[in-house]
């Protein structure tokens, strides 16, 4: 199993060669990719690389992918408790799921703490509706980083659901 280092070295390696590829390929009037697809790729990959990686299911000790979120990283340590190592989060489909779920239930509980105990605190508000035309290059690079990570990780696409779902009820 590559560490963290080679799996961020082989995830930028096939980006560099995918993006030369799509160079070619649209300076030869082959694909048309606008430069805000391009950009929203690059940070569905990059976020998918760099912060959200599958081995993120080891983050009750010390693992790469928690070492990038720097202080924030002690809030994966109860995503790596529910999750066993090369379970669920190792799959294919749902897996990057769980983790976009994670992320979700953890801003969601500290936006209802802000409300609650700040009321006055300004926060962002996400601008609606977030198109598809943002979302789908998005979840693209997100999805390719992550299976990008399981190929190199030996993980076949039928990695059992029911395996990883007997382990995570362990
Ligand atoms: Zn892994």
């Amino acid at each position: 199993m590559p560490s963290g280092r080679v799996h961020n070295l082989i995830n930028i390696a096939a980006y560099s060669v995918l993006a030369a590829g799509v160079l070619v390929a649209s300076r030869a009037g082959l694909v048309t990719v606008t430069p805000v697809q391009a950009l929203n790729f690059t940070l569905g990959f990059a976020a998918g690389t760099f912060l959200l990686s599958p081995d993120l299911d080891l983050a009750e000790g010390r693992v790469d992918s928690k070492r990038h979120w720097g202080l924030l990283g002690a809030l994966w340590v109860p995503y790596g408790m529910i999750f066993s190592h090369r379970g669920l989060s190792h799959t294919w489909v749902v897996g990057p799921l769980t983790r976009l779920a994670y992320v979700a239930v953890i801003v969601a509980l500290v936006v209802g703490l802000l409300r609650t105990f700040v009321p006055d605190v300004p926060l962002p508000g996400i601008p609606e509706p977030i198109s598809l035309k943002f979302l789908v290059p998005v979840l693209l690079g997100y999805y390719l980083s992550q299976w990008l990570h399981l190929v190199a990780d030996g993980v076949r696409p039928d990695h059992g659901m029911r395996r990883g779902m007997r382990k995570l009820g362990r």
